[in-house]
């Protein structure tokens, strides 16, 4: 089992700071507008935690795949 990174876009404020802080995860989708996990083989623990910890929504979470 994967271990991916899921944002529950309802509680999403738009404030950008999981872009900002882990870059290589989350990005905005530029037709659709909104925050995004990129597709990646492993995701970084750390960096995703911290993405987690400042997400204002506390909409970051794990799913296991
Ligand atoms: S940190 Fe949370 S609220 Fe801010 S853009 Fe990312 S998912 Fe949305």
């Amino acid at each position: 089992m994967a271990k991916v990174p899921s944002i529950d876009l309802d509680g999403c404020t738009d404030c950008d700071g999981c872009i900002e802080i882990c870059p290589e995860v989350f990005q905005r989708n530029e037709t659709m507008g909104y925050v995004e996990v990129i597709e990646l083989e492993e995701y970084p623990e750390e960096e995703v935690l911290d993405a987690i910890n400042i997400c204002p929504g506390d909409c970051i979470g794990w799913e296991y795949v």
